[in-house]
């Protein structure tokens, strides 16, 4: 199927999530679970209502990246500083996610700079709240993009309901918005959980591309109920991250960088092959530390030293998806 991406149209995208309506306002269902959980007596046609709610739909890769370069990279940098120990945020834990923002930070920013390398940084409000100083940092450049990611890094599972998700999300959109002097146009979900409701609000808020989903290892178009809903998924993974590896509080713990670099770097290997997308997600206060900088730094010279490798923002590689698969007039 070639068809052009569906229009980013609020009320079509709307009617393809009824379970939207589930939870209502002041009513006794706004704390019931936001998503039923499937057991051995749901039914054949439920399952599959549940799981086509949000599904991978047509593949985006387009033919050729620009240039002509066989892979699109993007280095993406999820800001959580210290809005990841909201639920104890006792001095300690604290500290560890300020060093995101001035240790981490600057020094993640150097090396890219030092790479003349653009990135995408997804940031929770809170983040810039605390460290409103990164923002100009982060801007220095020109070459880097901001994209929306909670309010305090709220888990959207635990909000009350739609409404209360909707009014997170606008607060977030705002808060970035007028930091920034303009909307951004990407969304990545803190602890990249979604509801069944997210990417209806995704739609409705007018996103260019979400970054959340694992259905691939390139660009697609999410779906919902068989139909594509417009938006681009631009897909991460655990395996491309840097938590699961390093874990929250930045001890020092095994793997070692090295064995982290030979991961991400086999990863890339594939992409590279499979003439795809390779997006790498990292954290200042987990990756910022001088040992795993340098495995970073040391990541983008093996991708550099290929030929036909195309370093984008994901807006910029979004961008290219949604032009290269637009159908002809
Ligand atoms: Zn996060």
């Amino acid at each position: 199927m070639k068809n052009a991406l569906v229009t980013l149209v609020a009320p079509a995208a709307l009617a393809l999530f009824p379970h939207a309506m589930l939870a209502q306002p002041g009513s006794q269902t706004m704390r019931l679970p936001r998503v039923p959980p499937i057991t051995i007596n749901t039914s054949e046609e439920q399952i599959r209502q549940i799981a086509d709610l949000v599904r991978a739909g047509r593949r985006l890769t387009p033919k050729s990246w620009p240039n002509g370069a066989r892979v699109a990279v993007a280095f993406s940098f999820d800001v959580d500083n210290e809005s990841l120990f909201t639920a104890r945020p006792l001095p300690v834990p604290m500290s560890q996610g300020e060093y995101g923002a001035i240790s981490g930070m600057p020094r993640i920013l150097a090396m890219l700079d030092r790479q003349q390398l653009p990135a995408t940084f997804f940031i929770p409000a809170m983040s810039l709240m605390l460290h409103p100083e990164m923002l100009e940092s982060i801007e220095k450049s020109g070459k880097h993009e901001i994209g929306v990611h909670g309010w305090v890094h709220e888990s959207l599972t635990s909000t009350g309901g739609v409404e209360e998700e909707q009014r997170l999300l606008t607060q977030s959109i705002d808060y970035l918005t007028r930091a920034l002097g303009k909307r951004p146009v990407g969304f990545r979900a803190p602890s990249w959980i979604l509801t069944p409701d997210t990417i209806k609000l995704l739609l409705k808020a007018g996103f260019l591309y979400d970054s959340s989903l694992m259905a691939m290892d390139e660009p697609y178009a999410i779906a919902s109920n068989d139909k594509s809903t417009g938006l681009i998924e631009l897909p991460i993974s655990w395996i491309r991250d840097d938590y699961p590896y390093y874990g929250e509080n930045g001890d020092g713990s095994l793997p070692s960088p090295d064995a982290v670099f030979a991961i991400y770097k086999q990863e890339f290997d594939v992409a590279y092959e499979e003439k795809t997308l390779f997006v790498l997600t990292t954290h200042p206060h987990i990756s910022g530390h001088g040992s795993r900088v340098a495995q970073l730094d040391r990541l983008i010279t093996y991708m550099k030293s290929k030929r036909g490798v195309w370093f984008g923002t994901l807006e910029q590689i979004a961008n290219y998806v949604r032009d290269q698969n637009r159908a002809p007039e």
